[in-house]
């Protein structure tokens, strides 16, 4: 059995009389140590697989399996401690808390956590070692999302879901976010990434998986997927991106 396994996972949101399908029956598996990109247009539900694979949304049916166990089934109270031990995320805007230093950041996501890591040797781990005692504001944007990096991975996940980290940030600050993720992905963790860094994708990854209006419309190795797209609107999506 996989590490994480979506299966026939649908989730709809009803405005009005209006119902959208944000996931289609939705089907992937993701073993341990694997970096997995999503990639997609907006509106494509990359951000409604992640918040369910993060236990902060539910789906309508389907399974998530993670670790062996069904998530879909978690009442409240499983959930939270689902999101507390368990998984972490990063996402495109770092929300630390403003008047507390980059430890101390790293300290409140990582004190209710019975196997936390040491809050200085993860900011050390994302190339903080200097910055340990700097209040976000003295931070740049790019050093920001590494104590963002540096908090999830405080709580010592088994997996990391990072919902487009990169999108805010200057270009020049985009580098340093992407070598901290390839570093993790070299340590082994399980990552799922939503992301338009199409290089990244390419040469980091282990799987793209591409999605379109709700379904997955391809997935394969990143070689196959970028040279040799099975589906039209896969190309469409790449030409658009890649130039
Ligand atoms: P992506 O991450 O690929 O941009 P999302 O998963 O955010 O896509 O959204 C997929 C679809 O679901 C979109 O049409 C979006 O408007 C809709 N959607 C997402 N979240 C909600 C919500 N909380 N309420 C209503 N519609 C939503």
């Amino acid at each position: 059995m996989a590490y994480i396994e979506m299966k026939h996972s649908y989730k709809r949101y009803k405005t009005g009389d209006v119902e959208i399908i944000a996931n289609n029956d939705i089907t992937f598996e993701i073993e341990k140590g694997e970096l997995v990109i999503i990639l997609g247009s907006s509106g494509a539900g990359k951000s409604t697989v992640l918040n369910i694979l993060g236990g902060m949304d539910t789906n309508d049916e389907g399974k998530v399996i993670i670790d062996g166990k069904d998530i879909s089934n978690y009442n409240a109270k499983q959930l939270t401690a689902y999101r507390r031990n368990d998984v972490g995320f990063v996402f495109q805007f770092y929300n630390l808390v403003s008047n507390l230093t980059a430890k101390e950041n790293v300290e409140l996501a990582s004190e209710i956590v019975a196997d936390a890591k040491d809050a200085e040797q993860t900011l050390i781990d994302v190339g903080l070692g200097k910055r340990i005692n700097n209040f976000p504001a003295q931070l740049s944007g790019g050093e920001q999302q590494r104590v963002a990096i540096a908090r999830a991975l405080s709580r010592n996940p088994d997996a990391i879901l990072f919902d487009e980290p990169t999108s805010a940030l200057d270009p020049e600050m985009v580098g340093e976010v992407l070598k901290i993720m390839q570093d993790l992905a070299q340590e082994g963790l399980t990552m799922i990434v939503v992301t338009h860094e199409m290089e990244f994708a390419r040469d980091v990854s282990n799987r793209v998986i591409f999605m379109d209006k709700g379904v997955i419309a391809e997935e394969g190795n990143p070689e196959d997927l970028f040279t040799n797209p099975k589906e039209e609107r896969t190309s469409e999506f790449l030409q658009r991106y890649l130039g």
